[in-house]
């Protein structure tokens, strides 16, 4: 049987294709139909050949969510006509870095971001997901797709991201770049209480959804603003308590370790395209602490019970909706950011 399906066709293209159906390859698979996915940045970094991993040809689409079809003989939470969200990583759950949760750097030699990478992803009706006890979470009743969609990807980076930064009740915590994950590093640090979330970026649309959300308490804009200035003016001079970076653009490293006031927690979770400069001298006494890196996803069940609370919902940033078969005009217009697009959701 064939299906429809999104590939990395060639460096600068993507293409929609017939494909065949996957089936189980190892006891520990499961085979998933796939009622909702995103398109992501990531995904455009995989289009214009910024992943070098990714392999031509490959369906695309690592944040998804569907109902599992069919699972090998070593599945062992999992059963057929469960819901079920994906995570954008895949991990053995045995290796040193498994056990002790840093699964970003699982060492299987299948391990890592594989799936809508180096092997077939979720841009299709049908999906294998491998390790599949540990890649896909049980969506609990009640929870719509919308709201589960990102809870493998974007919402796990902010969730992980948030709990880097050692944030107390009553902080002042700063977020640069009020993207998608941004809007999720936002509303995951929300659940640590801080006195003060600020979301910086440029883009002014985006500032005021984090405020009418509530994800955000002030906004501040570098293109009309002095950041730093205003970030000290809020904290009586010192600085931010913690300071996230979602954002790799030009200038946002420099920014983060400036408004940080001494001893501060600074979170680089941004995916950078060049090397930043650390110019010690600068900051010497500052006695800052970064932490820097890719998400360890193996929260999800924690992110879809504060779903299930609803102390989160991300739901919201799904702007807009499409087939499948219209997924060329879905990746034009998210790409060229078009019409307010914040994230796009494929229907299969
Ligand atoms: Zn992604
Ligand atoms: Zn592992």
């Amino acid at each position: 049987m064939c299906m429809q399906a999104v590939i990395f066709k060639e460096k600068g293209q993507m293409a929609l294709v017939e494909k065949p159906e996957p089936g189980l390859i190892d006891e520990k698979d499961a085979i998933v139909r796939v009622t909702l996915s995103s398109i992501c940045q990531s995904d455009i970094h995989i289009k214009h050949g910024n992943v070098p991993r990714a392999v031509p040809g490959v369906t695309v689409g690592h944040e998804f969510v569907g109902v599992v079809e069919q699972v090998g003989s070593g599945v062992q939470k999992l059963r057929p006509g469960m819901r079920v969200a994906a995570n954008v990583e895949t991990f053995c759950g045995e290796c040193f870095f498994c056990k002790r949760g840093f699964v970003n750097n699982c060492t299987h030699q299948h391990g890592g971001w594989a799936l809508g990478c180096r092997i077939d992803g979720g841009q299709a009706p049908l999906v294998r997901v491998p390790f599949a006890d540990n890649g896909l979470t049980p969506i609990p009743e009640g929870i719509s797709d919308e709201k589960a969609l990102f809870t493998g990807d974007i919402l796990a980076t902010g969730y992980w991201a948030a709990g880097l930064g050692e944030i107390s009740p009553a902080d002042t915590v700063a977020v640069i770049g009020a993207g998608p994950t941004g809007m999720c590093t936002l509303m995951s640090c929300r659940l640590y209480s801080p006195g003060l979330l600020i979301a910086i970026d440029t883009n002014e649309d985006r500032l005021k959804l984090a405020k009418e959300k509530g994800l955000a308490d002030v906004t501040l804009n570098p293109l009309t603003q002095d950041v730093e200035q205003e970030v000290k003016a809020l904290t009586q001079g010192r600085g931010a308590d913690t300071v996230m970076v979602v954002a790799g653009a030009k200038g946002t490293f420099e920014l983060a370790w400036r408004i940080a006031r001494p001893n501060a927690v600074v979170c680089v979770v941004a995916l950078y395209d060049e090397p930043q400069i650390l110019p010690l001298p600068d900051m010497y006494g500052k006695n800052l602490t970064f932490k820097t890196g890719g998400v360890d996803g193996n929260k999800c069940e924690q992110i879809l019970k504060l779903i299930e609370m609803g102390r989160l919902d991300p739901s919201f940033l799904i702007t807009h909706r499409y087939g499948l078969k219209d997924a060329m005009a879905a990746y034009d217009l998210f790409e060229k950011k078009e019409d307010g697009v914040i994230k796009v959701a494929l229907v299969p």
